[in-house]
């Protein structure tokens, strides 16, 4: 991508009401625009981290055989009415909206009673089973506060994943894949060090149900660790009774502030009975099939991930999902003729900043925008027959052969 034929632009100021960090730095590096407390559009920059993330997670969840499919936002009130969550007592953050033909649909804020309705279509026999289906969708939720940037919008991106089992051991097992391939997941989005699988309430039939929270101090929510990290508590579930369950002391555990990227359930039948979702299994007989979900917050992530890295100068993002590898400023009338030759077969990993503007601008905005690595061609690195290679993380620079930039 050439910034001189982009629309986009940094920005010296972000919104004036864009109170958190990564909604700010989002907004005046480029990949942002806001529209509303919450409500977000995402212009070329964060469409390619969204994508890389939706990439990165699609991969994985394709690797143990999950299906991808798309389901509609706009939502038919009786199969909420079946669950009894149509109601704003029951789930409080719903839009609702009118048909012209009279009549109330809802904005999806999540999608198990449709999937679970779909479905019944296409399952009817314990052959049908195990069926794994995902989709990226966008959500609407009514949130009271939305002052946390893209980490908590009222409309938003969410990879949700159901799966359908005979059995409550085959729901088991593969709730155990989808564990480590979460794990896998949060490894290559550059936050598996930072990423812990908490018990939190929430739990249908047993006590807790599974989140994974990233340790960010702006997180909305609390978590405990011990010294190994191998026990990870959020707060509502930190009390002496759980902890004795687990023989252990809360003097071991360290309080930090973290975000939610994402959680599993064993939901077995809760969707599936009221909306009658039945199979005939060998011996003839007609089951409930048991279920789980698993959701991860994409442009939450987005959010989580630019918060983590960014320092006082903009932007850091990990080279998995940065939207483009190189940042390229040609110096002089020979380095830019260089970096021109250079950006020729390289356009989808180079952000090439052939604009009219000096040397020290464009190394601002490659700060803010965050590319991993800055490429400078000037005379001075020509006579050595090299460029200088600048890292976004560390500051560290090296001259390098052009051959080497590309292997
Ligand atoms: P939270 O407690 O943060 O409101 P939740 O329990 O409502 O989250 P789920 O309904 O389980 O979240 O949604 C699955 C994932 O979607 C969450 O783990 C989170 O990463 C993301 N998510 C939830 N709400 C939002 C939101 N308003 N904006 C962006 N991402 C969200
Ligand atoms: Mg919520």
């Amino acid at each position: 991508m050439r910034l001189s034929k982009t629309f986009i632009k940094t920005l010296r100021e972000a919104p004036k009401d864009e109170v958190a960090r990564n909604g700010a730095l989002l907004s005046r590096a480029g990949y942002i625009h806001k529209e509303l407390a919450g409500i977000y559009d995402y212009l070329p920059l964060g469409v390619s981290v969204i994508e890389k993330i939706k990439n990165i997670i699609r991969e994985e969840l394709n690797a143990i055989g999950c299906e991808e499919v798309q389901m509609s936002a706009l939502q038919n009130p009786e199969l909420w009415e079946a669950t009894g969550r149509f109601s704003d007592q029951e789930v409080d953050i719903w839009f609702k909206t009118e048909l012209a033909s009279g009549g109330t649909l809802g904005l999806a804020p999540t999608h198990e009673e449709p999937m679970t309705n779909m479905l019944k279509t296409y399952i009817s026999s314990y052959k049908d089973l195990p069926l794994y289906v995902y989709q990226f969708q966008t959500k609407f939720r009514n949130e009271l506060r939305a002052k946390s940037g893209v980490m908590r919008g009222r409309e938003f991106l969410m990879k949700d994943l159901y799966s359908f089992h005979t059995s409550e051991d085959d729901l088991d097992i593969f709730y155990e894949k989808v564990e480590k391939t979460y794990a896998r997941i949060f490894n290559r989005l550059g936050i598996g060090d930072s990423t812990f699988k908490t018990f939190a309430s929430g739990g249908i039939f047993s006590k807790f149900s599974h989140e994974y929270q990233t340790i960010l101090p702006v997180g909305e929510d609390t978590i405990y660790y011990n010294a190994d990290k191998s026990l990870v508590f959020n707060k509502e579930v930190f009390t002496d009774e759980v902890l004795a369950e687990f023989n252990a002391n809360a003097n071991d555990f360290t309080e930090v502030k973290a975000a939610e990227v994402g959680n599993i359930f064993k939901l077995k039948h809760k969707y599936s009975k009221p909306l009658n979702l039945k199979y005939t299994s060998e011996s003839n007989q007609e089951q409930y099939v048991y279920m789980g979900c698993y959701g991860i917050g994409v442009s939450r992530l987005m959010g989580v991930i630019a918060e983590k890295f960014a320092d006082e100068k903009g932007l850091v993002w990990p080279e998995e999902i940065a939207p483009f590898k190189y940042y390229l400023v040609g110096i002089g009338e020979k380095g830019i003729a260089e970096a021109e030759k250079l950006y020729k077969g390289h356009e989808n990993e180079i952000l090439f900043d052939d604009r009219e503007a000096r040397p020290g601008e464009k190394f601002a905005d490659a700060e803010l925008i965050g590319i991993p690595y800055r490429v400078v061609i000037s005379d001075k690195t020509l006579a050595e027959g090299k460029v200088e290679l600048t890292s976004r993380r560390d500051g560290e620079s090296k001259l390098v052969d052009l051959k080497e930039l590309f292997v």
